[in-house]
């Protein structure tokens, strides 16, 4: 297989490096090799002229694939006839606000902003002011955001993570005050014994514990059976708010999110990614009784751009596509052949292989086992094979981020033929890998 012309994205990304840092928009884009120039439907094209099958999707948001007509039509008229910013009440909020509503089984109200990150820190804020306490219990492996109060042990170095019952709190980024660290619990995913001692301990002090539901930011890895339900009441009994982040899973797992397809209702809810479908927008949302803290709480929820009309006419038209009958069959089948197929090409090829997969989302791994948490997964997730599979990927026209741990994602624009050409190349490229 010939070598792809990468030379005007070669010369670009370096040419980058003069005026952004590493070169990029945002941190994960540092190990790409390509520069986009469009995308459309399920395809992204670069500017050497390539064009790959986008299962990236620009990291989550676009579950109706690239410019997607209806949702194009549906911004484009609202900025032309009516405009894009009001920073007014306008009809499309309660509109969007009531089909989220009823999609997503925790939320009986509901506040925006702008990205993921916004919507975890309305979270933490909201559960603070309603229990009165201060402390967060999260995870290890479970990404949030990169804000100061919550970018601290999502990905520790396992040398520096400290004992399993009692993880050190390590920042994840250099210019974060040690003080925001003291407000942190972190702790190791997946395990009911050590939760339930530290909540046993500091029950006085823990405001809310939150997770990804199914954790999408150390590849994709399920709850244990039992666990969420475990969680779900050791958090009712000791006046914890439990807030599922569901920025990823969100639209994606199902309609409902992950709590639908799990069957476990949190208090509070983060979603943006898919909402949007590729326009800046997040919520947060919850038992009316909690949310109704930024009503009579006294407690802050704001943002200019909150809620502008041209993010709610993007998401109104992504929800009505979203419900119509069949949406999730086509995602949930597509992701699951592609998943499963990719596992049975690289196992038959003679590596260690593992799909796990929520709906439309999923990870493949080059493991000899299961993944249940950051801890475990983190040295049994062979990287250098991984890079090699995508790399002979990327040349047969499929593109996916180059780190393990990132997902696959699948939209409503990918078809069973797209399926079935990247199984037909996986064929040929997984030769390639050593
Ligand atoms: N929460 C989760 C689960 C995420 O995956 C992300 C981003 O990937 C965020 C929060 C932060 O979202 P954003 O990048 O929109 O700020």
């Amino acid at each position: 297989m010939n070598n792809l012309n990468l030379s005007t994205s070669k010369r670009m990304l370096n040419e980058a490096k003069e005026f952004l840092p590493k070169g990029v928009g945002s941190g994960a884009r540092a190990p790409f090799q390509i520069v986009a120039s469009k995308g459309e439907g399920s395809r992204i094209f670069d500017v050497d002229g390539n064009s790959y099958i986008d299962c990236m999707l620009g990291m989550g948001p676009l579950i109706l694939g690239h410019r997607n007509p209806r949702l194009i039509a549906a911004v484009t008229e609202q900025i032309n006839e009516r405009g894009s910013m009001y920073a007014m009440a306008h009809e499309l909020e309660v509109e969007v606000s009531k089909k989220i509503i009823s999609a997503v089984p925790s939320i009986e109200k509901v506040c925006f902003s702008n990205s993921g990150s916004e919507a975890v820190m309305d979270a933490l804020r909201i559960a603070r002011a309603y229990t009165g306490k201060e402390k967060i219990v999260r995870f290890e492996g479970h990404y949030h955001g990169w804000t100061d109060m919550i970018y601290i042990s999502s990905f520790p170095a396992l040398d520096a993570a400290g004992p399993r019952e009692a993880p050190n709190r390590v920042p994840d980024s250099a210019g974060t005050p040690e003080l925001y660290g003291e407000l942190l619990i972190p702790l190791p995913w997946n395990d009911v014994e050590i939760l339930g001692d530290t909540v046993t301990r500091q029950r006085d002090e823990i405001a809310a514990i939150i997770m990804e539901p199914i954790l999408g930011n150390s590849g994709c890895i399920p709850p244990k059976p039992g666990y969420l339900e475990f969680v779900r009441d050791l958090a009712t009994e000791n006046d914890i708010v439990l807030i599922f982040d569901e920025v990823i899973t969100g639209f994606r797992a199902g309609f409902g999110g992950a709590q639908s397809r799990l069957g476990v209702t949190p208090d509070l809810t983060t979603l943006a990614k898919a909402l949007g479908g590729g326009f800046p927008i997040a919520a947060t949302g919850g038992k009316k009784e909690i949310m109704d803290v930024i009503v009579d709480g006294g407690t802050a929820q704001a943002g200019t751009y909150c809620t502008n009309p041209t993010v709610m006419s993007a998401a109104n038209a992504v929800l009505d596509q979203l419900a119509e009958p069949g949406t999730y069959d086509h995602l949930f089948a597509i992701g699951e052949k592609l998943g499963k197929g990719l596992e049975d090409i690289i196992s038959r090829a003679g590596h260690p292989a593992v799909y796990q997969g929520a709906g439309a989302l999923f990870s493949i791994f080059f493991s000899e086992e299961p993944l249940t948490d950051y801890r475990q997964s983190t040295p049994l997730i062979q990287v250098e094979p991984y890079e090699a599979f995508q790399s002979a990927m990327l040349k047969r026209g499929v593109w996916f981020h180059p780190w393990p741990i990132e997902l696959w994602f699948m939209s409503t624009a990918h078809s069973q033929e797209d399926i079935d050409y990247i199984l037909n190349v996986a064929e040929d490229a997984i030769g390639e890998v050593k």
